[in-house]
């Protein structure tokens, strides 16, 4: 009797702390890896990323050695995207374009720019291979100034390896939970977003797959504070035509008790501001968290030790949570 007390006791206490699948993926998230993959991105040795130059080459590396490592598959077959940007030439100050029909007219010009880029992506299958989701943040940065007096390196700890770090946390989590989910999931590393969304929207204009895009969950800045008595403020960019995703979030932050403050802002056609625009145009459903501007915004002292790691980390659970659903549900 006594022993079958003890056993039912030994029961009721391992079911009481055993872990969902949902629950393992995000109590993997913390702030140890978040510091880890943002200190050697925002490093000065990086050289502020700029796009096609030397320091955004070694942070795809980064992310990709960091994906394999992880045990994230590549999408499709490899885990770069190549491409190249075109504009006119420096004196003309044009912007840059990766659409075929504008780098075919640049391409007749004697003097014309061209940049090499790529994206970086990962995969998770899953269930039902006809949809797929997509969540991403732009890897790249301003680079070096040189005529700058003192500082001379964008950092772009905030802008955006706060992002990335999200994506690899995220990616990460989905393994953790040991659950495949309904939708298959690309993991995006944009390249090229200071010079106009350019890695964004090559991978939309050079999409041909079969495969339904369900929906898109960007992150662009979400490591520091706005207002400093707001710590735990941050921007919930949403299609408005999905009220779901803002219940979403106010369930979980509840049943999860997440430490966030958000800005709910239901958006009819979100294409302004960073990559959702390349989703947003094509009528693809977006979320995108941003912890909006402050003083270091596009300057060099957008330094790693600046980084506000709780509110960090609280957004990268919240918008795991966001996409546990986005990749899980059929309708929303
Ligand atoms: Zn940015």
């Amino acid at each position: 009797m006594k022993n079958n007390l003890l056993y039912l006791l030994l029961l009721l206490s391992t079911h009481a702390f055993a872990q969902s699948p949902k629950e393992k993926g995000l109590n993997s998230i913390n702030k140890e890896s978040a510091e880890a993959y943002i200190t050697f991105l925002a490093h000065d040795l990086l050289e502020g990323r700029e796009a096609g130059k030397r320091g955004s080459r070694i942070a795809a590396e980064y992310i990709k050695s960091v994906l394999q490592g992880i045990g994230i598959k590549p999408y499709p077959e490899t885990y770069y995207q190549s491409f190249e940007a075109y504009s006119k030439e420096r004196q003309k100050r044009t912007r840059f374009y990766v659409h075929p029909d504008t780098i075919a007219k640049y391409r007749e010009e004697d003097a014309h720019r061209k940049l090499e880029l790529k994206n970086v992506l990962g995969y998770i299958e899953g269930k039902n291979k006809n949809e797929c989701v997509i969540i991403g943040a732009h890897y790249d940065h301003l680079g070096i100034d040189e005529s700058l007096a003192n500082d001379k390196i964008y950092n772009g700890a905030d802008d955006n390896a706060s992002g990335v770090s999200a994506v690899l946390q995220i990616a990460k989590a989905f393994l953790m939970s040991g659950e495949k989910p309904e939708h298959s999931i690309i993991f995006a590393f944009w390249d090229g977003e200071e010079l106009g969304l350019l890695g964004s929207e090559y991978f939309m204009l050079s999409y041909n797959s079969s495969v339904k895009i369900k929906g898109y969950l960007n992150f662009d800045m979400i490591g520091r504070n706005n207002n400093e008595t707001k710590p735990k403020q941050v921007v919930y960019f949403y299609t408005e035509a999905h009220p779901a995703f803002g219940e979403w979030l106010k369930d979980d932050i509840i049943c999860y008790d997440i430490q966030l403050e958000p800005d709910y802002k239901p958006w009819d056609k979100p294409i302004g501001g960073s990559d959702n625009a390349s989703f947003a145009k094509r009528d693809i459903p977006v979320i995108w968290y941003h912890t909006d501007g402050h003083p270091d915004y596009h300057q060099p002292g957008d330094h790693v030790e600046k980084i506000n790691w709780e509110k960090l980390v609280s957004i990268t659970k919240a918008a795991y949570l966001n996409l546990w659903n986005l990749a899980n549900l059929d309708k929303y």
